[in-house]
């Protein structure tokens, strides 16, 4: 579980999973030093990897393709958009 009373909110801002409401970190790509991921306890970071990924746009009703920079901590929903 996350202790709210320890997560004052730094620099590394979270935002709710729009499909579950759980909490959802930034994802950082590229390389980082562990010294770097040490100051962003709350974010997923992906490495060199970039997943493009495929999205119906609900308003649109086009498909898009982007890369996902929010990813959901919730194990059994792991939403990811952007
Ligand atoms: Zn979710």
């Amino acid at each position: 579980m996350i202790d709210e009373a320890n997560s004052a909110k730094k620099r590394t801002a979270v935002r709710s999973c729009p499909v579950c409401g759980h909490e959802s970190w930034p994802i950082a790509y590229g390389m980082m030093m562990p010294d770097d991921m040490a100051q962003h306890p709350r974010t997923e970071f992906a490495g060199c990897c970039f997943m493009h990924e495929e999205r119906l746009n609900p308003t649109t009703g086009q498909l898009e393709y982007g890369v996902p920079e929010w990813a959901c901590q919730n194990v059994e929903c792991r939403y990811r958009w952007w």
